[in-house]
């Protein structure tokens, strides 16, 4: 399609087969996969540029898959939801994309694959997929209204329960009998999130599961805060959990709270935001240590504050491991109170006052309710030809690559419907 003759028509309203809000990792996977089966598509893209949010992605080098996804690594009301479309577009599948662009990846840790060079080898691997398959790309469009076509408009249409969809941009009319929404979540305003999709899913009726932070740093407050403010900088490989979910990973002390990938994973489980006063996380501060044995062997020669320093210090940064003993060291170094020391250390309650929120937030958690879609092709069972897709959906990745690969996935699984 020529994209030039796209732009002189549109003015003056113009019809595709799909319109799709939004040119970011989902949007643009849908494009590529419907713009293959020969639909006519095109991508309403607010910002002046495509795929924005990869290009900060991973540091730079885009994360964008993780080997070993699974649906336990997503977060949802309904668990099940995201694994139909998890099935027929696998890690494997992008991997494959990927290969055929002969770009350079690695794996970093835990099966996360990023880029050796840049993530906008991934922004072009996309574009040049769109470019393909014939899909047109609209920069810059300030969306200002949506609507059902009426009856009389009904040429977009192509199904009696469906008269089509009227997108009105600045610039131009579009209409289309599918409706894509891939606008994403409110994570990071300042790069022009908006709660764009949610305010169109309340216009058709589409129910929404309150969206919040998710991998996102906590902050303390009160005495843990008193605690902790002054080893900012100071990290450790810990445990943290909550409810039946826990993480070894990383912990960061920041100047705030707590930061690191074991606090940003723990954080979308945190239910800290509940009406009940925010439930604790607990962190193991050696998973897998008996750290006071050497005190408790027979023959140890010294049972006291100093000796438990040096043991501590030897599997703990030394700032920390001071730290903890000054807030928990026992009364006496009896057998029974280096086990309630030991227990603590693997166990420690910590009641974060917050979180960073959407400003620091790696992605949106909640979102547009998967009861009201469809698991197979997220169109909306209740709204024919309205699809969402990617990050503005219920389904929430854990850090590590999942949250692209959702992209992926949920974007295909649309692309191969409308
Ligand atoms: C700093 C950072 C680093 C990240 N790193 C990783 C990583 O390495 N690996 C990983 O898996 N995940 C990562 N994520 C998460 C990942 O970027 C998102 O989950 C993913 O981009 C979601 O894709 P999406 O297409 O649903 O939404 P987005 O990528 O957010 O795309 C939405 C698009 O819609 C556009 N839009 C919004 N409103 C409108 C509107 N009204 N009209 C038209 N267009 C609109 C936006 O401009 C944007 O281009 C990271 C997130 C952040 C913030």
């Amino acid at each position: 399609m020529d994209l030039h003759s796209v732009h002189m028509n549109a003015a003056a309203g113009h019809n595709f087969d799909v319109i799709i809000l939004g040119a970011g990792a989902a949007g643009l996977m849908t494009a590529i996969e419907a713009g293959r089966r020969g639909r006519r598509v095109a991508v309403l893209e607010r910002s002046d540029r495509a795929g924005k949010k990869i290009l900060i992605s991973g540091g730079g080098r885009c994360n964008f898959t993780n080997v070993h996804t699974r649906p336990d690594n997503f977060l949802s009301a309904n668990p099940h939801f995201a694994k139909s479309a998890l099935a027929r577009y696998t890690a494997a599948d992008f991997i494959a994309l990927v290969e055929k662009h002969r770009i350079a990846y690695h794996e970093k840790t835990l099966g996360q694959l990023f880029c050796d060079g840049s993530a906008q080898q991934i922004v072009d691997m996309l574009l040049g997929e769109c470019s393909s398959a014939g899909v047109a790309i609209f920069p810059g469009s300030q969306i200002q209204e949506v609507r059902r076509a009426t009856s009389s408009a009904t040429s977009a249409a192509d199904h009696p329960a469906n008269p089509g969809f009227i997108v009105r941009a600045q610039s131009a009319v579009f209409s289309a009998p599918r409706l894509v929404v891939a606008t994403g979540g409110l994570s990071i305003p300042k790069m022009g999130a908006t709660g764009f999709g949610y305010d169109l899913a309340r216009q058709f009726g589409v129910p929404i599961v309150e969206p919040r932070p998710g991998l996102v740093p906590l902050v303390l407050g009160g005495e843990d805060f008193a605690r902790f403010s002054d080893l900012t900088g100071v990290s450790a490989a810990v445990r943290v959990s909550t409810g039946k979910r826990s993480f070894a990973e990383k912990l960061l002390f920041t100047h705030r709270g707590l930061s690191g990938p074991a606090i940003l994973q723990i954080s979308s489980y945190w239910n800290g935001s509940g009406e009940n006063s925010p439930a604790p996380i607990l962190i193991d501060w050696a998973p897998g240590q008996e750290l006071l044995a050497p005190l408790l062997a027979p023959g140890s020669a010294r049972r006291d504050l100093a000796a438990a320093r040096a043991t501590l210090r030897r599997a703990l940064p030394a700032r920390l491991a001071d730290r903890l003993l000054e807030v928990a060291a026992p009364h006496s170094f009896t057998n029974h109170g280096l086990a309630e020391l030991e227990r603590c250390l693997h166990a420690w309650p910590c009641t974060p006052a917050g979180t960073e929120g959407f400003d620091k937030a790696e992605v949106t958690a909640g979102g547009v309710s998967t009861d009201a879609l469809s698991a197979r092709t997220m169109e909306c069972r209740d709204v024919p030809g309205l699809y969402f897709i990617g990050e503005v959906v219920d389904v929430t990745g854990h850090l590590g690559g999942f949250n692209f690969q959702w992209a992926w996935a949920s974007g295909a699984a649309a692309g191969r419907a409308v």
